[in-house]
């Protein structure tokens, strides 16, 4: 019988597209603070994600380093070779344009909504700083739905470490079993929820991460599918 449904948070309920331009946004207005108007914020903004993209999979399934950290010396390195200074409140400017330019995919809500009127669990694990989790969640007006949530910086691991998976579970007093997780990374969502047994769930809404399918249990492209699967594995 699975009790809950976890969901990760980047590019499972928060947009990607949206989380891109949040991103660029950020990089706009760090620019636009230190006067820097001779900088190319889309060129700034390409390096930034590569750099990102690359830091996160070095850390995958290690200790917690805080992001907001690993963030200042990615856009301490660009902004020496663009010649840039990093405005003071580089954080603060982060935290406030993903308020601003944050958006949850269209069915998000409708999903969260049907899962609590059903009873179940509704939790979250992402590899996330609190600080920022918090402050996005309210802005979406979601903080609400969920029951509990486990970020890297309380579990001192990211994702696909089992500690963060282990712990969500002991929070909601569950075994591995009784859950699903959906999220959107096969190698750290599929595989770090499988190794405490629980059902993984893929979203992979463009059908462009086939190669890595084996990885996990379920296939969808769209959220309201979880209900379809618990309707299938819970037999009602
Ligand atoms: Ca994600």
């Amino acid at each position: 019988m699975i009790k809950a449904v976890f969901f990760d948070f980047v590019g499972t309920l928060l947009s990607k597209e949206f989380e891109d331009i949040t991103h660029q946004n950020i990089i706009r207005e760090a620019l636009r603070r230190v006067k820097a108007e001779n900088v190319d914020p889309l060129k700034v903004w390409e390096e930034y994600e590569a750099l990102t993209g690359e830091k996160f999979k070095e850390y995958a399934g290690k200790p917690y380093k805080p992001i907001r950290v690993l963030e200042e010396e990615i856009v301490e390195e660009i902004a020496k070779k663009y010649g840039f200074e990093i405005p003071h409140d580089f954080w603060k400017i982060h935290l406030k344009m993903h308020q601003e330019y944050g958006k949850l995919y269209d069915e998000a809500i409708e999903t969260l909504k049907t899962l609590k009127a059903n009873g179940y669990h509704v939790g979250m694990i992402t590899d996330s700083d609190n600080d920022y989790l918090s402050a996005q969640l309210e802005a979406l007006g979601i903080l609400g739905f969920f029951d509990t949530i486990t970020t890297s910086e309380e579990a001192g691991f990211y994702k696909p470490h089992p500690r963060m998976f282990e712990l969500a579970l002991q929070k909601a007093n569950l075994k591995g079993e009784e859950a699903i997780y959906v999220g959107d990374n096969p190698l750290k969502d599929c595989v770090g929820s499988r190794s405490v047994d629980m059902i993984s769930v893929l979203l992979d809404k463009k059908g462009d991460k086939k190669e890595f399918w084996k990885e996990c249990e379920f296939i969808i492209s769209d959220l309201r599918e979880v209900l379809v699967i618990l309707e299938e594995l819970n037999g009602q």
